[in-house]
C-alpha cells in the first residue's frame, strides 16, 4: 500500500504521516525532510535550493524526482511509502504513477488535509517558535500556501479522476483526524487489518489494542 498526503504548508502532513507510519509499519518519504537535511549537510544541492525553499518557492521537477527514485527503487520500501510533500504538481503526480508503476507499484490512497489559511497562520508562526524553520514566517507562510493551492489543484483532478482522493477536515484535533485516515486505510481493498484502538490523555497516546495491517499476499 503506498500513500500520498497532501495539503498546505502546516497542514499537518509530517504529524499524520509520522503517526501512521508506525500504525501500519510503512516509510515515510518526506521531500521537505530531503532537501532540508541537503541544506544542513551543506551539500552542493543544499547551497542551490536553500534560497529556493527559504522564499516559499517549489524547487525544480527533476531535482525531487531524482531524491525520490531512490526510495521507490529500494526492495525494503515497496508498496510500504507515505509520500508526504510529493507530488506538488501535475507533472510529479504523473512522474509518481510512472516511477511506481516502473517498480511493480501504485498509489493506493490520496489523502487531502483541508485547511484554511487562517489556521495555517496559525500554526506557522506556532511551529516557527518551536523548529525554527527559516521558511515559517507570516508572509513567507501565505506565499507558501497561495504556491500550494494555485499547484496542487490539477494534482486533486489527477487523484479524484482515479478514484483514489479522500478529502480529511486538517482543522480537526490530531487524534481525530488520525482516527479519520486509519479508518481510509483500513478501508483499502487487499489490506487486512486488525482491530485497533488507542487511548489519549493530552497529547499522549497509548495503544489499547495491538494493530497489524498486512497485504492480504504477504506471508508475513
Ligand atoms: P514541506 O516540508 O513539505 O512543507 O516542504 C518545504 C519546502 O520544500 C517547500 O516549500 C518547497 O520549497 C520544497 N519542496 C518540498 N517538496 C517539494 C516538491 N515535491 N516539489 C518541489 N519543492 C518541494
Amino acid at each position: 500500500m503506498n500513500i500520498v498526503i497532501f495539503g498546505p504548508p502546516g497542514a499537518g502532513k509530517g504529524t499524520q504521516s509520522n503517526l501512521i507510519v508506525k500504525q501500519f509499519k510503512l516509510h515515510q518519504l518526506s521531500t521537505g525532510e530531503l532537501l532540508r537535511k541537503e541544506i544542513k549537510n551543506k551539500t552542493e544541492l543544499g547551497k542551490k535550493i536553500s534560497t529556493i525553499i527559504n522564499l516559499g518557492n517549489l524547487v525544480s521537477d527533476d531535482t525531487v524526482g531524482n531524491l525520490i527514485v531512490k526510495y521507490i527503487s529500494d526492495k525494503a520500501y515497496k508498496n510500504r511509502i507515505i509520500f508526504d510533500g510529493y507530488p506538488r504538481n501535475l507533472i510529479q503526480a504523473r512522474n509518481l504513477d510512472k516511477l511506481l508503476s516502473q517498480y511493480d507499484q501504485k498509489i493506493d490512497l490520496a489523502l487531502k488535509l483541508s485547511v484554511s489559511l487562517n489556521v495555517i497562520k496559525k500554526r506557522i508562526l506556532e511551529r516557527k517558535s518551536l523548529e525554527k524553520r527559516e521558511d515559517d514566517s507570516e508572509e513567507i507562510a501565505i506565499k507558501r500556501f497561495e504556491t500550494y493551492e494555485d499547484k496542487i489543484r490539477p494534482v486533486i483532478e489527477f487523484y479524484k479522476q482515479r478514484d483514489l482522493l479522500k478529502v480529511v477536515n486538517g482543522e480537526a484535533t490530531i487524534s481525530e483526524i488520525n482516527s479519520e485516515i486509519s479508518g481510509l486505510i483500513d478501508g483499502i481493498k487487499g489490506w487486512l487489518c486488525d482491530i485497533r484502538q488507542y487511548k489519549y490523555a493530552g497529547n499522549k497516546k497509548s495503544l489499547i489494542y495491538g494493530s497489524y495491517c498486512r497485504d492480504q499476499y504477504s506471508t508475513k
